[in-house]
């Protein structure tokens, strides 16, 4: 089939090479012309293994190319709307962008002769697609709604294995407004062995925030319970090890560390809370997760403010990305911590092997390493934010206290986040 795709971010080029990859023409649109120009070039504007080859495979058999052009929107079967859909001060999602890729997306159906398909990808409250981006589009294109088939595909992948996960996912949801919509857009994930839930647009939206509610939820549980095995002098990954072992709860994602982050969690749980609010339903379980989360990064300076006192020393920080494999910085732990230790006085080195030019449009200030080992030259402790498997070697770490909030090292000098 053909594909297009609105943005070119995490999710939206990721898709866009990953369709590719599945046998589609594919051509990605973004309003950014670097973005564009560096695509096209080969060079993907984010991180993450593997995208990079496969683009150059993908640009050189012809398969895929990115534009600025609304105008190639026509002469492709679906479109994909993947632009971002960040948190307002209340936490309700902000879909300025999203709605201004609708109606540009609406306008240039206006030259399409016969059916097309709309797919909303980004992450939206539920009932948006439905009440909100359908009737933009049919607005905007002037095309009555038989001629336009909606559909809400909401995307599970996590950065850092996005091709992965897109070429492998647990599930492929479809909630689709009419039979033959589900059927075209099911067909593109044809080659690929998932299930494939069929639901409404709406159950779709709520799949993907409920999904990211209840992970998020599981990681400040675990943290929590970290924090009092901590306070009893116990090792909380022994504990999680035997708590796994029940099938009811299972052995992923029990671990702890200094909270979550990213463009996804907190942003998706902040917004299902102000959607519950404004239906006047309670979010307790909601609350105790962002609350507990906010808290759980501040608790790595605490921990090295009982060894040391932090006013002059020199911290290396060792992870600015939220997440391994990325690097996106949105929401990290890094964040919290950074202007904690400045504000207490430190001397702040900090190393990632890929999230430092997006560390350093903001903290300008640091000083940035190029290895492990130059950032802990000189310091008087590490913290470790990120588990990027080249903080684990413990000989890195013979003459410095280690504060670790990832669980990944073992020194002499060693305090554990919940162990
Ligand atoms: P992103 O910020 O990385 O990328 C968004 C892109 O859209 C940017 O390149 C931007 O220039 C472009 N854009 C904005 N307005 C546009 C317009 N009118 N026309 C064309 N392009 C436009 O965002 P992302 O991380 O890829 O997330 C996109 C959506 O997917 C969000 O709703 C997010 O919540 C959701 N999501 C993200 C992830 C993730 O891991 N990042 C996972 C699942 C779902």
């Amino acid at each position: 089939m053909k594909v297009s795709i609105i943005g070119t971010g995490y999710v939206g080029l990721v898709s866009g090479v990953c369709f590719a990859e599945l046998g589609h023409d594919v051509v990605c649109i973004d309003t950014v012309k670097e973005k564009v120009r560096d695509i096209n070039a080969g060079e993907p504007p984010i991180f993450e293994e593997g995208l990079e080859d496969m683009l150059r495979r993908h640009l050189s058999n012809g398969s895929f190319h990115a534009t600025t052009d609304y105008g190639e929107v026509p002469g492709t079967d679906v479109t994909f709307l993947c632009v971002g859909t960040p948190s307002h001060e209340d936490g309700s999602l902000d879909l300025k962008y999203l709605l201004r890729a609708a109606e540009d997306l609406g306008r240039a159906l206006q030259e399409k002769k016969g059916r097309h398909v709309v797919v909303v990808k980004s992450t939206v409250p539920p009932n948006t697609t439905r009440d909100v981006i359908g009737p933009m589009v049919l607005r905007a294109s002037g095309k009555g709604q038989e001629e336009i088939g909606l559909v809400m595909n909401p995307e599970f992948l996590k950065e850092g294995m996005a091709v992965h996960d897109f070429l492998n996912p647990d599930r492929v949801v479809i909630g689709a407004s009419d039979d033959r919509s589900f059927e075209e857009v099911a067909s593109l994930y044809h080659g690929l062995e998932a299930p494939i839930l069929r639901t409404d647009t709406s159950t779709a939206e709520m799949i993907k925030l409920a999904s990211n509610a209840f992970l998020a939820a599981r990681i400040s549980l675990v943290n929590e319970l970290g924090n009092i095995c901590k306070a009893l002098g116990l090792d909380f990954r022994q504990v999680a090890r035997g708590v796994g072992m029940d099938p009811r709860v299972g052995p992923l994602f029990l671990k702890a560390g200094c909270g979550f982050g990213g463009s996804c969690f907190p942003k998706d749980v902040k917004s299902i809370r102000a959607q519950a609010r404004s239906l006047g339903t309670g979010t307790d379980m909601l609350d105790a997760t962002l609350a507990v989360n906010e808290k759980q990064p501040r608790r790595m300076v605490e921990l090295l403010e009982k060894r040391m006192e932090i006013y002059g020393r020199t911290i290396a920080v060792l992870g600015l990305a939220f997440k391994p494999g990325t690097d996106d910085i949105r929401e990290a732990s890094s964040l919290v911590v950074v202007p904690e230790l400045l504000r207490k006085g430190a001397n702040v080195r900090a190393y990632d092997p890929q999230a430092m030019p997006n560390f350093r449009r903001e903290f300008p200030q640091l000083n940035y390493c190029s290895s492990v080992k130059e950032c802990l030259e000189e310091a008087d402790a590490a913290l470790i934010l990120t588990e990027w498997k080249e903080f684990a070697d413990p000989s890195l770490y013979t003459n410095v206290l280690v504060v670790d909030g990832r669980g990944i090292t073992k020194t002499n000098n060693y305090e554990g986040i919940c162990w």
